[in-house]
């Protein structure tokens, strides 16, 4: 299965931050690392007064279910010393599955494709670079146009 995980980190040192969570997601034997996007820095996204991010997308192959790989996406936060306050606060680094393959995924801890994506210019912008003819499972739509449609 192709996957794209979104990373973000606006505290410490954030490129070193994602580069470290990406090294940690890659050398997991379960995962293979394709492609990575840039990192970009990006404003704060919700209404809180807080660092701006890096962010960077990647594209992996798995075969291990999308509730796992979440588990492993959240054991590397802790392990990068994430602590959760408040939401969309300030994070050390954020892990987020943006895509399970074309597969829809609605489970009380985890909804794929992430369901704020096509809100997010962040996002959109990486998954673009990366993968400009993805289709969105949802809305049945090139990564290209939704991302257009944004802008
Ligand atoms: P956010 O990324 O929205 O700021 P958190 O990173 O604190 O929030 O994640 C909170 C919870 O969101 C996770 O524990 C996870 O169970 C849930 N979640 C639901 N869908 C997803 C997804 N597609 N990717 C990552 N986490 C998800
Ligand atoms: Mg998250």
């Amino acid at each position: 299965m192709i996957c794209y995980l979104g990373l973000g980190s606006n505290l410490g040192n954030r490129e070193e931050n994602i580069k470290n969570a990406i090294s940690k997601l890659s050398s997991d034997p379960d995962i293979l690392l394709k492609t990575r996007s840039s990192m970009i820095e990006t404003k704060p996204y919700g209404n809180i007064v807080q660092p701006d991010f890096i962010n960077s997308v990647i594209e992996i192959e798995t075969d291990i279910p999308a509730e796992n790989l979440l588990s492993k996406c959240l054991t590397v936060e802790n392990e990068l010393g994430r602590k959760r306050n408040e939401k969309w606060g300030p994070r050390t680094i954020d892990i987020d599955i943006l895509f399970y393959g074309e597969t829809t995924v609605n489970l009380k801890q985890l909804t794929v494709p992430h369901p704020d994506l096509h809100n997010r210019e962040f996002v959109l912008h990486s998954l673009n670079e990366i993968c400009p003819d993805f289709i969105h499972p949802v809305f049945n739509k090139k990564i290209e146009e939704i991302y257009l449609e944004l802008k």
